[in-house]
């Protein structure tokens, strides 16, 4: 038996009929560049989210490159975000001219630590990024507080959390605009790139929706610099067929993520993902992130963790136990991926910062121990005993 990380094939089996038409409407109405698929979908994606506006682009870091400019973000100024994250969150601050801040995220959620936010806040802040990491949903309303109280602007970073919810709220329906990608992984995924932003804000929404098309109010008068970033009217039409089992598919993901509760607990060196309290909101579990802790219990000398921090001072290293558990779990047919193994803040990327190794400590652990089990709406019980099976057996084995 070989289980993927995540299954694409499977969910095509399923939608393929519907599919094939969809894109064959497009095909034959010939309108590939907007038109009805693009309008059906942004309504619709609007509505799923709880806001009145949604303008869908080409992918998820054009949706925050076009949520910074605008909101006029730019040179001079800071956004806070998280280094725990996909290199594209910081990448569109940087696209814009602007200057990403990292604060480190806590241990429990990886989410950005809120308890450190208002130490990052400078004269030169102008917004905060919080990232829905792994579709566990920031707690947006301790954060709007934040915000307001110093005048920041709030961009979530809602990649991963298409189906996540925080209080009955949506993500992305919190802050002055949502980030959507459709990145085929992604809990809503297209049939290739695309994304959406979505907002309360009509000028908001009208400005992003010119930004998109060349700075372009009307046909080739342009009123500022902006990007080509549309939605294609393809992947609108694969994506109005899928949003409406994004839902169902969420409450699989969370069964999963369930029953992987129930099988791990009590292991080892391993610690589980915290769960969300259904009164507190709803956890998409785009991925379902175990920790392998570095040093076993028995072998916590000062000895060994001396040994240990010396062979994991750099990032690229193989050593951890971590690494080689997904090593051995791949050959035991059990494919997982490590999001992510090297923190934002130290990619060579961003050398130019300054950013020296220990700055966010939580941030550079979780990188060393984090390790993503498969999570996908068609994983079968009996795949998902066979990753457990395979932990249980090969964890102790790596240390
Ligand atoms: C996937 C992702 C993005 C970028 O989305 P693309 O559609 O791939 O451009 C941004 N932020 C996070 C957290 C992501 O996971």
């Amino acid at each position: 038996m070989k289980i993927p990380p995540f299954s694409l094939a499977k969910q095509l089996d399923e939608l393929s009929q519907e599919l094939d038409s969809a894109v064959l409407r497009v095909l034959k109405s010939g309108q590939y560049i907007g038109g009805e698929e693009i309008d059906r979908f942004e309504k619709f994606f609007a509505a799923a989210t709880g806001v009145p506006f949604s303008v869908g682009c080409n992918s998820g870091t054009d949706a925050l490159v076009l949520a910074l400019r605008a909101l006029d973000i730019g040179k001079g100024d800071e956004v806070i975000t998280s280094s725990f994250s996909f290199f594209a969150t910081a990448e569109a601050i940087s696209a814009v001219g602007a200057k990403p801040v990292f604060v480190d995220v806590h241990p429990d959620s990886y989410l950005i630590d809120l308890n450190l936010l208002e130490k990052a806040i400078t004269p030169s802040t102008r917004a905060i990024l919080p990232v829905h990491l792994f579709g566990f949903p920031v707690d947006m309303e301790r954060l709007l507080q934040v915000a307001k109280k110093h005048g920041l602007k709030v961009i979530e970073d809602c990649a991963q959390a298409a189906g996540s919810f925080w209080k009955g709220r949506s993500v992305g329906s919190w802050g002055d605009i949502g980030c959507f990608s459709f990145f085929p992984t992604k809990n809503l995924g297209g049939a290739g790139d695309g994304g959406a932003v979505t907002t309360k804000d009509p000028h908001i929404a009208q400005r992003i929706r010119e930004l998109a098309v060349h700075g372009m109010p009307r046909r080739y008068l342009h009123t500022q610099l902006g990007y080509n970033s549309r939605l294609d009217a393809l992947q609108a039409a694969v994506l109005n067929v899928k949003l409406p089992r994004l839902k169902g598919w969420v409450n699989k993901r969370q069964l999963i993520a369930k029953r992987y509760e129930e099988m791990l607990k009590g292991i080892p060196s391993l610690s589980l993902p915290s769960s969300l309290d259904p009164e507190d909101g709803c956890h998409g579990w785009n991925q379902y992130v175990v920790r392998i802790q570095n040093i076993s219990p028995k072998e916590d000398t000062q000895e060994s963790q001396a040994n240990l921090k010396k062979e994991i001072s750099d990032f690229d290293s193989c050593y951890l136990p971590r690494d080689l558990l997904k090593k051995k779990l791949e050959e035991d047919g059990v494919n997982t991926i490590i999001y992510y193994p090297i923190p934002i803040h130290l990619q060579p990327a961003y050398k130019s910062l300054g950013h020296e190794k220990g700055k966010l400590p939580v941030t550079e652990t979780l990188c060393k121990e984090v390790l993503s089990l498969p999570v996908f709406p068609e994983l079968t019980i009996e795949e998902q005993e066979k990753v457990v099976h395979s932990v249980k057996k090969l964890l102790p084995e790596c240390f």
